[in-house]
């Protein structure tokens, strides 16, 4: 299986990687985490104040003061790619 430059991060072994970001709920941790330090930011008006579901198994964030909806990979480079975050 080819491996990119961040599965090759120095000092960080394949099992180690594995470990850390194997299965899916870890990766949507590592990227919530990532993208939203300080929990959930609406995109759109820079509320915090949200509500969080789950629709076809992917969570979804409702800004509480535009209403608008938010995926964990809307707006980044994850966001039109069919594959799943583990890959
Ligand atoms: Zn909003």
């Amino acid at each position: 299986m080819p491996r990119n430059l961040i599965q090759f991060q120095s000092g960080l072994s394949l099992p180690d990687f594995l470990k850390q970001y194997g299965s899916l709920s870890q990766c949507e941790s590592a990227l919530e985490s990532s993208r939203w330090p300080q929990g959930f930011v609406c995109p759109h008006c820079h509320d915090t104040r949200h509500s969080a579901y789950f629709r076809k198994d992917k969570k979804r964030f409702q800004c509480a003061r535009c209403r608008r909806q938010s995926s964990l990979t809307s707006g980044t480079v994850f966001d039109s790619s069919k594959l799943p975050l583990t890959t």
